[in-house]
């Protein structure tokens, strides 16, 4: 058994309260609270964290203006490039102890997070290329006269990042590395379920040589920290991914200065199987879109549509798949599947459970929280695959985030495709089939951020990723997030 199952042997879990970082220095919160952050798999209180509120904020904004306007400005592409490829260096070096971080403070088996390694690194290490690639246009004008212009790409300035808890170390890199690259200077809010392992990259940002003001960290809950961010005006913009509802307060607040938003939100993503598909490669890929880090993943293909033909043995055969997985404490790298976050989304997915059931759903496995033995003190539900959904229901309606799958039969191509659609979100999207032409049809049908054509959650630095409709707005990962943290200036000169 790994050493760093152990709570008390993480290098990180020293006993001592974990303070904020703001302008090159860890400090206690202005108001001297802290909270607390738990072990969702035991309860166990991790440690104790500054909880920042509006002062905080003021403070860490204002140092990240001072460095956005000061020393980091003088930053070069190959100087910024040079520092994110340090911190992955340092990333990839800590690289056991992060994911365990993540494990231990919100509870996705370790297989998980230490498998998310190659993204990290290639985040950053994208990122770096990306520092070094930006460039402005010379655009041919038709003025009379002699007139030349040009565009130049600047950075947008002091960048407010509010992430959630279901992937830290992933949520902190996909905020950071574009500020880095582009010259913008951040204030991170770390979710308060999960506030470690972005406190642990700030002090690897450190350590890397990031100059002190560019990344600021000041964990606190949203109505407090996270709604002064929002609403601060020396921000530029907000980079936020959460829940559809904070994302529309985070629009609202934005509206003081209208500082630029970009939204990753939830889901409710459709799962098509078609009865030509390669069965054996459907069933565990649509299970583990849903239960893979027990369903708190923004694009969990959710709605799972099966063709009628073999709805009942597919849908049977997923359940089976869900009971073969082992629930368990996720710093067990036997754990497929971990606990839910928190007591608030235990009580969420088991409300969802209940619901199910009274709409007339029926639980071909799972349906309960776990409570036997060890499990009892930790936020356990085990992969739940419900039939009998009909499109109306809540549960094929609204985001669970748990490991919930709702499957519903389906006739043909053209009904599936605008049921797929019935929905207010359009995030992930995933179908199943040996058939060319429904897979290309599908693929452009359906109004979502992401396809997976015969795979689930295919993820990669260079592609990016969002959401249509409520799902949110802007992309991360590929050349385009980058451009969300730029500004275009054009420039005309007068030449005769
Ligand atoms: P949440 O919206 O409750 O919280 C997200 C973050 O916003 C946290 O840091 C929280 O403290 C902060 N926050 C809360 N209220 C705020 C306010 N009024 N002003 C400013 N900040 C505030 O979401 P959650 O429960 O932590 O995360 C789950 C949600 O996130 C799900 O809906 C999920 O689909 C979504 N998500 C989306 C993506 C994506 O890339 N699209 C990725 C992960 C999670």
């Amino acid at each position: 058994m790994n050493e760093m199952m152990k709570t008390s042997r993480h290098p990180f879990l020293d006993g001592k309260p974990k303070r904020m970082l703001i302008d090159g220095k860890w400090l206690e919160a202005a108001s001297g609270k802290t909270f607390e952050t738990h072990n969702p798999a035991t309860g166990e209180v991790l440690a104790r964290v500054a909880e920042g509120d509006s002062e905080d904020i003021d403070r860490a904004v204002a140092a990240a203006r001072r460095a956005f306007t000061g020393p980091w400005s003088k930053f070069k592409p190959f100087e910024r490039q040079a520092l994110l490829l340090k911190l992955a260096e340092l990333v990839e070096r800590h690289f056991d102890e992060l994911a365990m971080l993540d494990t231990l403070d919100m509870g996705a088996p370790i297989s998980r997070t230490r498998g998310s390694r190659l993204r990290a690194l290639g985040m950053l290490r994208y990122y770096a290329g990306q520092a070094v690639s930006m460039h402005g246009e010379t655009i041919e004008n038709s003025l009379p006269g002699e007139y030349m212009s040009f565009t130049l790409k600047e950075p947008v300035g002091v960048v407010g990042a509010i992430i959630p808890w279901n992937g830290p170390l992933t949520a902190t890199i996909w905020k950071i590395g574009p500020a880095l690259a582009t010259g913008c200077t951040v204030v991170l809010k770390p979710a308060e379920e999960a506030p470690l392992t972005p406190l642990r990259l700030a002090e690897l940002c450190q350590e890397a040589g990031v100059p002190p003001g560019v990344v600021n960290v000041v964990p606190g809950y949203g109505e407090t920290a996270g709604a002064a961010l929002a609403a601060h005006r020396d921000v530029d913009k907000v980079a936020f991914t959460g829940s559809h509802l904070t994302g529309q307060k985070i629009i609202q607040a934005s509206a003081g200065n209208l500082k630029r938003v970009s939204l990753e939100l939830g889901g409710k993503s459709p799962d098509v199987v078609f009865a030509d598909a390669d069965l054996d490669a459907a069933v565990p890929g649509a299970g583990m879109a849903v239960f893979a880090n027990s369903g708190q993943i923004c694009s969990a293909g959710t709605r799972l549509f099966v063709e009628r033909k073999i709805y009942d043995e597919f849908a049977g055969r997923v359940a089976a798949y869900g009971k073969s997985l082992r629930v368990g404490d996720g710093a067990d790298p036997e754990t497929q599947v971990g606990p839910l976050v928190s007591a608030e989304q235990l009580d969420r997915v088991t409300g969802y459970l209940a619901i199910g059931r009274q709409e007339g759903a029926r639980p071909l496995s799972g349906g309960e929280r776990l409570t036997e033995g060890a499990l009892a003190k930790g936020y356990f539900v085990p992969p739940t695959v419900f039939a009998d959904v009909r499109d109306d229901m809540r549960i094929a309606q609204e985001e669970i985030f748990g490991p919930v799958i709702s499957a519903i039969p389906f006739d043909d191509i053209e009904e599936v495709i605008t049921r797929a659609n019935a929905t207010s979100f359009g995030l992930g999207s995933g179908l199943w089939t040996r058939d060319v032409t429904k897979a290309h049809k599908l693929a452009r049908a359906i109004r979502a951020g992401s396809v997976w054509i015969n795979c689930y959650q295919a993820m990669d630095p260079a592609v990016p990723f969002g959401g249509y409709k409520m799902s949110g707005y802007g992309r991360e990962s590929g050349k385009q997030h980058v451009e969300e943290y730029l500004n275009v200036k054009s420039v005309w000169i007068r030449t005769a």
